[in-house]
């Protein structure tokens, strides 16, 4: 099985998979972070080279099964893993977590993209929580108005506001810290992807007790086609039905 990560899911599946006779897993990670969380068991580290590279690797590693439990916003390898999984005849099962549902008090805008996300921000506050990671901060790199506190595990390579302090800091994060940043820092408004998930789901309790506007940038699509559970639970029914259909293992 070849484990597509880079996720608090992605991990807890390697646990669970590791301790199950049957499955040999190997977990990839892109190698975006200079120190990242391992999980447990077989792991390679860096791209594929596209979805050909990624074909290559399944068929060099006699793969018989792919999930792809990526990030609900790494969209490019969600998509070469669905074209190289349809290539080599090989079962993939897509686990995206669920989004975050709005509950009454939230003040969310919610934006199609990075780029919407910077425009309306502009017009919501004066003071940003920037908490998208540390890619797409470059869209918000030419608000010279806004001061902006960015928080990411990594710092950002590209371009960032002109007027920012950044915060290195990894989830999970608890509601009192995230409630002292807000006033700490006086911000007055949130930026967020609709991630999901309980990891960094406490800015948003944060935000609704401060009474602040969250701009939430919505998921880009899942790749069409393509079987999507929602937890680590089916992924493991689903790897069981693929290995008595198939005679994986
Ligand atoms: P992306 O835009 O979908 O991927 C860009 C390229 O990075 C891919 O084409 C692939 O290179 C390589 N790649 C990505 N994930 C990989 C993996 N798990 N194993 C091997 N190669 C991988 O991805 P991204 O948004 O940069 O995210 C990179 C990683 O960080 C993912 O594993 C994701 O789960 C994790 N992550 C992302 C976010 C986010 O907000 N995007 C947040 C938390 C964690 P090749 O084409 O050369 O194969």
């Amino acid at each position: 099985m070849l484990l597509l990560g880079g996720t608090r899911e992605a991990r807890d599946l390697a646990r669970i998979m590791s301790g199950e006779q049957g499955f040999e897993i190997v977990s990839s990670l892109a190698g975006r972070v200079r120190a990242p969380l391992l999980p447990e068991g077989a792991v390679r580290v860096g791209g594929f080279g596209g979805a050909e590279g990624l074909r290559a690797w399944i068929a060099d590693n006699e793969v018989r099964a792919v999930v792809d439990a990526t990030h609900p916003f790494a969209t490019a390898i969600s998509a070469n893993a669905v074209a190289a999984a349809r290539a080599s005849d090989v079962p993939l099962v897509c686990l995206r977590r669920p989004s975050w549902p709005q509950q009454p008090g939230d003040r969310w805008v919610r934006a199609t993209d990075l780029a919407a996300a910077a425009q309306v921000t502009a017009t919501l506050g004066e003071r940003v929580f920037l908490t998208i990671g540390r890619q797409g901060v470059d869209a918000f790199a030419k608000q010279d108005r806004q001061w902006f506190l960015i928080r990411a595990i990594d710092p950002p390579a590209g371009p960032v506001p002109p007027r920012h302090e950044i915060l290195l800091a990894r989830g999970p994060f608890a509601l009192a810290a995230e409630s002292r940043l807000i006033a700490d820092y006086g911000i007055d408004v949130l930026v967020t992807k609709d991630s999901g998930g309980d990891q960094t789901e406490a800015k948003l309790v944060a935000a609704r007790a401060a009474g602040i506007p969250v701009v939430v940038i919505d998921r880009p699509p899942v790749p069409e086609g393509v079987l999507v559970v929602e937890t680590v639970a089916q992924v493991m029914d689903w790897l069981h039905q693929v290995r008595t259909d198939r005679g994986c293992g």
